[in-house]
């Protein structure tokens, strides 16, 4: 049985790490943040549910933790900024263990430690059913400054970090039945959100629109070119395909596979290979004509967004 609210936040407050941006964090009626001088607010919200986005036999509690906290995270990247601070709200079955609990908190607090984040509130309540997780992470970026999807212009090179596809190519491998080991697998159990990236392809004003990479390219890529009025042609070729567990990860599950949590953006000029430690590739154009269109050899063919199905197919 889990414990009741008081101990389980108790336990959180002592565990949580200060930052010297929250003034008051857990133990207040509301939360209290210094946002810097000169910069503006970003605020996500993100649902981590059982069943949806993780099943308590494939993910370790640490993992789930990791991965609650990277989607909100992932989110203040994509627009350039820093976070500050994290708020969780969860809902949890009464046949939970609390060992559960407390290393779900341990991944999710060893993340934000990581990036200076400070676990700054929340709430708890009984869940009929299943665990359901519920983020909210406020970030700062300069006023007027936050990279948005909606700055991409015709004539503009499309550019991905990292690579794609191994995040669902884990998923597929554990739907036909394999036990993996977590370590050899860390873009799905364990990714890592692209904070410096992020922030510095905002500073050197590289960015012309940006997105994280949570739905999937394809859907991903739809999104920023429906904000900015505008299509892409990208190249089969160039897309960054992952490796997991040694094998090539199919093109589909690049183009069409969630939760990498890499940045998707558009850029006026060439970009170096690499910022912040993190591989950068020119994966195509933005175009005038509305649409996404994927080129592989003599063929162009239309790219239709396919949104994420998570864990339920
Ligand atoms: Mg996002």
């Amino acid at each position: 049985v889990p414990l009741n609210e008081k101990s389980l936040i108790a336990r959180i407050r002592r565990q949580s790490t200060a930052s010297r941006r929250v003034i008051q964090g857990i133990g207040d009626d509301c939360a209290v943040l210094r946002i810097p001088r000169g910069h503006e607010v970003l605020v996500t919200t993100d649902f981590s549910l059982e069943g949806v986005h993780f099943r308590r036999e494939w993910h370790s509690p640490q993992s789930v933790g990791h991965r609650c906290l990277t989607r909100g995270l992932s989110d203040i990247a994509a627009m350039g900024g820093k976070p500050i601070a994290a708020f969780l709200s969860l809902a949890l079955p009464r046949s939970l263990p609390q060992s559960w609990v407390d290393k779900f908190i341990r991944g999710l607090l060893s993340l934000a430690k990581r990036f200076d984040v400070q676990l700054a509130g929340g709430d708890t309540a009984g869940s009929p059913g299943k665990i359901l997780a519920d983020i909210i992470v406020v970030g700062s970026v300069p006023t007027g400054k936050a990279v948005l999807r909606s700055g991409a212009r015709p004539g503009d090179r499309i550019f991905v970090s990292g690579s794609l596809g191994g995040s669902a190519a884990t998923v597929r491998q554990m739907m036909s039945g394999g036990k993996l080991n977590p370590l050899n697998f860390t873009a799905h159990f364990f990714p890592q959100p692209r904070i410096a990236l992020g922030s510095q392809l905002r500073e050197k004003s590289i960015a012309s629109a940006m997105i994280d990479v949570s739905d999937g390219l394809s859907t991903d890529l739809t999104h920023l070119c429906d904000e900015s009025g505008v299509g892409a042609e990208i190249s089969a070729d160039a897309i960054p395909v992952a490796t997991v567990g040694k094998v090539v990860v199919n093109l589909d599950l690049a183009l069409h596979g969630g939760e990498d949590y890499e940045l998707l953006f558009t850029a006026r000029q060439p970009v170096p290979n690499r910022i912040a430690g993190v591989p950068l590739t020119e994966i195509g154009r933005v175009t005038r004509k509305k649409g996404i269109f994927l080129i592989s050899g003599q063929r162009r063919k239309r790219l239709t967004a396919k949104g994420f199905e998570h864990l339920s197919s």
